[in-house]
């Protein structure tokens, strides 16, 4: 049954990026919307006033009492499951639904279907990866979720799409009891956000809603086995397939590589003797080793769209991904110089660490509780050097003692806007010939910069005034 939204009072609880439009759409619908927002900063109270002059209301500084009335609330998904609200909403039985259920209600019955990505790292490649390849196909489709465009706009706006490529966090998933997609991928699972899920376990159940009700497909990463576990356990519809990814040669059911080509096992005339080859590593730009499973996943999801394989290669070669995501900024005297400014935990920066040999690693700044010895443990062997900036820098380099040694490590104890010309001057004394200057930081950036792009920025320049 559609929810009819006329005349119903629905609280949207917090403004921002998700609760205007959220609370400007259930208007138009006929509902009777109160906007509750927890600060009253300027920024707020300008958005209240935008709201208010359509007729919504909106409480100011109280995101905690739920409105009298209310039969439905809208939430911003990065609100806890365990703020008041949600458990006066609980009592009351009024129903929660965070931005990507509300999208998700308010779809055309003929409208595109969802292929998702959810992970802990890599959800953005992938989309925009899947968006290209569905492109290079000639469908009518947008990468939508944290990127672009946003999915309520995606949903209610006016262009017309055939699919649509979801990117989707664990919040998200957590307030979207009924999303059905066409096919989902969960691409890692690594801790991350716990303290807003509360447990591992909780957070990889909120992962796991994306496989539910899938259709034709539910894509997992074979070297990940909780991924897997979560297909199992996920209640989808009759015929929907296990589909994995590997970067070794894949059995029937999967897509891998052999040989330097992207083969697929799956989405082809008997899977048991034959392969198709979909592309070659060289077509994925870059070819890091967990860049080619984010191409093996979206690779998946456009397959299980019956997407053809030359549209897989030409999607993927004309993908370019986003700054500060292992981005090659120079070469300088024989050295690369390479932003990853995004890998803002430890996981992301194992992945872009077990990409290169020889490496000069620049890291440090806001730990957010993560431990660092196996990080270190796992890379000391291509560490050339490393150059540790930021707050929770000690953190790193205790590891780096415990671990690797013998590894050369400068301790940068400056925070200034100078900081990172040294930190990369630094870098470059204990560089040679053949090595990677890695910026892949295994932390956010919040105690020196705006956020990770300013600090990627910062890096590019003072690569380039080494060059000068
Ligand atoms: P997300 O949207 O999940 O944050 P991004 O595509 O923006 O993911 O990448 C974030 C960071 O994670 C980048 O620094 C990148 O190096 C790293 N990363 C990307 N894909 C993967 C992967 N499959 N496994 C581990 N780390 C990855």
């Amino acid at each position: 049954m559609p929810f009819e939204f006329q005349g119903k009072h629905v609280t949207v609880a917090g403004l921002g990026v998700s609760g205007v439009p959220a609370a400007k759409v259930l208007h138009g619908l006929g509902a009777r919307v109160t906007v509750v927002n927890d600060g009253a900063d300027e920024r707020a109270r300008a958005q209240a006033a935008e709201l208010e002059a359509l007729g919504i209301t909106v409480r100011l500084g109280d995101g905690d009492t739920l409105p009298d009335g209310t039969e439905l609330i809208v939430t911003a998904p990065g609100w806890k499951p365990t703020k008041p609200l949600f458990t006066a909403a609980g009592q009351a039985g009024v129903p929660v639904w965070g931005d990507v259920e509300l999208a998700w209600r308010l779809r055309r019955p003929d409208s595109a279907p969802w292929l998702a990505v959810t992970g802990t790292n890599g959800k953005t490649t992938t989309v925009q990866m899947l968006a290209s390849i569905l492109k290079a196909a000639g469908l009518r489709t947008a990468a939508v979720g944290n990127i672009g465009v946003s999915l309520l706009d995606a949903v209610t706006g006016d262009e017309e799409y055939d699919v649509l490529a979801v990117e989707l966090s664990s919040y998200q998933l957590h307030w979207a009891p009924s999303l059905r997609a066409h096919s989902a991928a969960v691409l890692n699972l690594a801790p991350d956000h716990l303290d807003w899920h509360g447990s591992m376990e909780a957070y990889a159940a909120d992962k796991g809603r994306i496989y539910e009700g899938n259709r034709v497909a539910c894509v997992y990463n074979v070297a990940d086995k909780a991924t897997e576990d979560l297909v199992r356990e996920a209640d989808v519809e009759e015929g929907c397939r296990a589909i994995g990814f590997t970067l070794g040669s894949p059995a029937p059911s999967q897509l891998g590589v052999v040989d330097g080509i992207l083969v697929d096992r799956a989405f082809v005339e008997n899977r048991h003797k034959n392969a198709q080859e979909l592309a070659e590593v060289s077509d994925v730009n870059p070819p890091a080793p967990h860049n080619i499973a984010n191409a093996l996943a979206a690779a998946a999801l456009a397959r299980a769209f019956g997407v053809p394989a030359a549209a897989v290669r030409d999607g993927l070669r004309a993908f370019t991904p986003d700054a500060h995501r292992i981005a090659h900024v120079a070469d300088v005297d024989g050295v690369a110089y390479v932003d990853d400014s995004k890998a803002t935990n430890t996981h992301a920066t194992e992945a872009s660490l077990a990409a290169y040999e020889s490496i000069v690693w620049i890291a440090g700044g806001l730990a957010k509780g993560a431990t660092f010895d196996e990080l270190v443990a796992g890379a000391a062997k291509r560490l050339r050097g490393a150059v540790l900036i930021g707050a929770d820098r000690a953190l790193i380099r205790e590891a780096l003692t415990r671990h690797a040694p013998e590894v050369p490590v400068v301790d940068l104890d400056r925070t200034d806007t100078g900081a990172m010309l040294q930190a990369v001057q630094e870098a470059r004394r204990l560089a040679r010939p053949g090595d990677t200057v890695l910026l892949a930081p295994a932390c956010a950036s919040m105690d020196m910069f705006t956020n990770y792009n300013q600090r990627g920025d910062a890096f590019a320049q003072a690569v380039r005034e080494l060059g000068a």
